[in-house]
């Protein structure tokens, strides 16, 4: 006999159940450009925040940008259906950006509704990333097929295909993709030693978005940023990160306190990304790629440090499941598709 605990366990689940499969956030949000943050965090362990990945959805379709590990996790957990996901854009291969790739293809290879193969668009290096994993994952594909039934899990769109873009010159802005009234333009930002990498800036019915990638202060970001309504930054805390590398070498690992303290050197500060948006004369920006963790809510103010008197606009320090809705109308609505469900 199940106990108690269990039975009520079992009632509840079976209750919620059919409420949670059938949930389709996306279908819900108006017409307009919505930005969801899936990962906010950097490849650091981090119990707050995961690898990045931003979620862009235009029309009720998804459009991925970079995938972290556990990328495709989160999105679930933010009820998004990968079913929806149209292509994914990748902003440089560093591992934190690509770790989930072959997990968000998976889940959108199996989705409901899909009919054609994964695009990935990138810079040059894209094919070389996306053919490892198509490599990597040729077996798992067979064995699902296998199991499931060519009718169900159709190995032609299993694969995913790679489309690589040219890196635009210094000061221009190249467009990528457009796609129902939605226009993606990339734009080269500076993670030195890193090449290439791009930002992208997403326009749609008057309304825009700029993912900033990881970057130091960008004069081709600023560029591209002009006017946008939402931008979204990369941002490290200097202060805490050389807190943590010392931290480490103290305790004996030097190794690992040079590694931390060198990262300090190819990302922008909260301050800086707030001046990057003063001058772009952007409407909101939101932080994210957070480095180092901040277990404490007051370690939120040292990571800000001086950002909020460089930018008087709306500045959050992004969380997973972050969601800002830009409808044509205007304004901007924030929530959490996490905490919302
Ligand atoms: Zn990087
Ligand atoms: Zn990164």
């Amino acid at each position: 006999m199940a106990s108690l605990r269990s039975r009520i366990a079992l009632a509840l689940i079976r209750k919620k159940l059919p409420e949670i499969v059938a949930g389709d956030p996306v279908a819900e949000l108006g017409d307009g450009l919505h930005i969801a943050v899936v990962g906010s965090g950097s490849p650091l362990p981090d119990e707050k925040r995961g690898n990045p990945c931003v979620a862009v959805i235009a029309n009720g379709k998804v459009y991925v940008v970079d995938a972290g590990e556990g990328a495709s996790e989160t999105i679930n957990r933010m009820g998004i259906d990968a079913g929806r996901i149209e292509l994914l854009l990748l902003t440089h291969f560093h591992s934190d950006h690509i770790g989930g790739l072959g997990s968000v293809n998976l889940q959108r290879w199996v989705a409901e509704g899909t009919d054609t193969p994964m695009r990935v668009l990138g810079p040059p290096g894209v094919e070389r990333v996306v053919k490892g994993y198509n490599d990597a994952y040729r077996l798992d594909r067979s064995y699902r097929t296998a199991h499931h039934g060519e009718e169900f899990v159709d190995p032609a769109i299993g694969a995913m295909v790679p489309e690589e873009f040219p890196v635009p010159d210094e000061g221009e802005a190249n467009v990528v993709l457009e796609d129902d009234g939605l226009v993606v333009t990339a734009f080269e930002v500076d993670h030195s030693p890193v090449t290439p990498v791009v930002g992208f800036r997403f326009d749609y019915k008057g309304r825009s978005a700029v993912i900033s990638a990881d970057t130091v202060y960008s004069g081709n970001l600023v560029k591209a940023s002009r006017n946008t309504d939402l931008l979204l930054h990369d941002a490290l805390s200097q202060e805490l990160l050389l807190m943590v590398a010392k931290a480490q070498t103290d305790a004996g690992n030097p190794a690992r306190g040079k590694i931390l303290a060198d990262v300090t050197d190819y990302h922008a500060t909260a301050p800086q990304a707030a001046d990057a948006a003063r001058q772009a004369g952007a409407r909101a920006l939101a932080l994210t790629h957070v480095v180092p963790p901040l277990p404490l809510k007051g370690l939120e103010e040292v990571y800000l440090a001086d950002a909020p008197k460089r930018f008087d606009g709306p500045l959050w320090i992004a969380a997973d499941g972050d969601l800002y809705s830009l409808p044509p109308e205007g304004g901007l609505k924030r929530s959490n598709l996490i905490k919302r469900r």
